[in-house]
């Protein structure tokens, strides 16, 4: 195990100074260029004030810079704090005040000056790819060619407070010490048979914990990273065929649209070897189109931020079913149960919330006590706020989120359940089910669904192929057949964002 992030990059570039690391659509770096780079800014930001412990913000797009400032931040021993470029100027505030960080990375967006002035802690900001008066300016922090490393207990050292989806709620900071973030990595990148000849897409946004979690597996392995500035479906597309990539993480949004695309058919994608799909239900159906018209040995896997991505993973050992129906098996080194109300372990086969442990789990939530008890035992079982069964050999199956289960009239109904069985409607390309209050029953179940380009659908049928497949109280009472599903900034179903323009819609 590597001691910290700064470290892995650097015995990689000793080991393979040559090789290709980082393709960013715009420039291309070795291994060896890449950490020269990663030493300059290190140097150039402890020149400018950053210490050992402080907060750095990186408010940047996928891109090289990301990428180096992610290590230089490891390397002068400060908490890398990634932030959604496309924040508003209300929640970008709210989490530099949160995280006190001292200096902001960013592109060029009006309010960060402001945000300057009102912020007490931000004494500095730092403009990549553009000149600004009040700003140190990226380029010319790049000075030295050495390094002084500051000692970091891989253990005990943040590295980042990463902030969770917002996909039930207001995002919440999760802190990663070195060896979180570490272990997951190199754990999953095993399990995905992860080599120095492997070419990984990062379609994610680094700013979330998946693409942080790739871009690490990548640089764990010697592999070549092929970093997606902003996602599309055709980009996405043409840079397997041009970069032969070899390894194709997404959520399952994107891997739906791809197949899905009209372009699909243009584009030589015999590269792949593998993929990942994770950080929402992945419906059985595309798990399978994956792997037929792919022709990718895709896998699934579950995680959250908290626990610094991937818990489980299917394996290239499970079967078909397993893996289609399941999301794995735990990775190497974390151990999970699942427990009943009461937190009492449940038998094999029984509902009920996963917990976990392991050296990826968080050391709690940044500034939020209560939250972490609640979430953290004393024995160090994280619960995941997610409810699974796990099979007599191991294989996960995650029945929906807790926070998510519907109560209508008495029933407990898992969305996850209903969104699976709508997948397998032909005409219908997306599905999210919520419950929305009602005064009667508690919470009454909507079905949201965007149909496929040229299709059609109505209420009346959608409640036909329904009822065919489940007993009364599980029909959705309401269908909805709308343009687009809201999504999260990481690209998830947002079902927040959906309940919300309901709600307004019912008023
Ligand atoms: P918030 O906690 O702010 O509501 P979030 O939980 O979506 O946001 P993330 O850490 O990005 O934030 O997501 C983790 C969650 O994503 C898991 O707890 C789980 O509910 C869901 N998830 C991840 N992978 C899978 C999977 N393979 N199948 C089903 N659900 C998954």
């Amino acid at each position: 195990m590597h001691s910290n992030v700064s470290d892995l990059l650097k015995i990689k570039a000793n080991k393979l100074p040559n090789r290709e690391a980082i393709y960013d659509e715009k420039r291309r770096m070795t291994y060896g260029q890449l950490d020269h780079e990663v030493t300059k800014l290190a140097q150039g930001l402890k020149n400018s004030g950053v210490k050992s412990g402080d907060r750095v913000a990186v408010a940047l797009i996928n891109s090289i810079e990301f990428v180096t400032s992610f290590f230089a931040i490891a390397r002068v021993g400060a908490v890398l704090i990634p932030l959604n470029p496309f924040f508003s100027k209300g929640e970008c505030s709210y989490l530099v005040q949160q995280t006190g960080a001292k200096a902001l990375l960013c592109g060029e967006v009006s309010f960060y000056s402001e945000l300057r002035e009102e912020i007490e802690s931000l004494e500095m900001l730092i403009s990549v790819g553009f000149q600004a008066e009040e700003y140190l300016y990226y380029d010319d922090l790049l000075v030295g060619n050495e390094f002084e490393d500051i000692r970091v207990e891989p253990k005990d050292n943040l590295f980042t407070i990463m902030f969770t989806s917002g996909t039930t709620g207001h995002p919440k900071g999760a802190m990663l010490t070195h060896e979180n973030v570490l272990f997951s990595s190199a754990s999953a990148s095993k399990v995905m048979e992860c080599t120095e000849d492997d070419v990984f897409l990062i379609p994610n946004p680094m700013f979330h914990i998946m693409g942080i979690t790739f871009l690490l597996r990548a640089i764990f392995c010697g592999g070549k990273l092929v970093v997606m500035r902003k996602y599309s479906v055709t980009g996405a597309l043409a840079l397997i065929e041009s970069e032969k990539v070899t390894v194709h993480p997404g959520v399952p949004t994107m891997f739906i649209l791809e197949l899905n695309s009209s372009d699909f058919e243009k584009y030589d994608l015999s590269s792949l070897r593998t993929g990942e799909m994770a950080a929402a239900p992945c419906p059985v159906e595309v798990v399978k189109q994956i792997r037929t018209d792919m022709n990718c040995n895709v896998l699934i896997a579950y995680g959250s931020t908290e626990t610094s991505a991937t818990l489980t993973l299917t394996g290239f050992d499970a079967d078909d079913k397993a893996r289609s129906e399941t999301v794995g098996r735990p990775i190497p080194g974390v151990k999970l149960k699942v427990v009943d109300e009461n937190r009492q372990e449940c038998g094999v086969g029984e509902v009920g919330e996963l917990a976990c442990k392991g050296p990826g789990v968080t050391k709690g939530y940044y500034n939020m006590p209560l939250e972490t008890a609640q979430a953290i035992d004393q024995e160090g079982w994280f619960y995941t706020g997610d409810m699974a069964t796990i099979d007599e050999n191991g294989y996960v199956r995650i029945v929906g989120r807790k926070k998510e289960m519907i109560i209508k009239g008495g029933f407990n109904i898992y969305p996850r359940e209903l969104e699976e069985a709508l997948h397998q409607h032909p005409a219908i390309l997306e599905a999210a089910v919520i419950g929305l209050p009602d005064a009667i029953f508690g919470e009454l179940t909507y079905a949201c669904v965007v149909l496929r380009e040229g299709e059609t659908s109505n209420e009346e049928e959608l409640l036909a192929f329904m009822k065919e497949r489940f007993v009364k109280y599980k029909i959705p009472d309401k269908f909805l057949i709308l343009d687009e599903l809201p999504v999260t900034s990481s690209g998830k179903i947002s079902k927040l964002k959906l309940k919300e323009e309901l709600n307004k819609h019912n008023q």
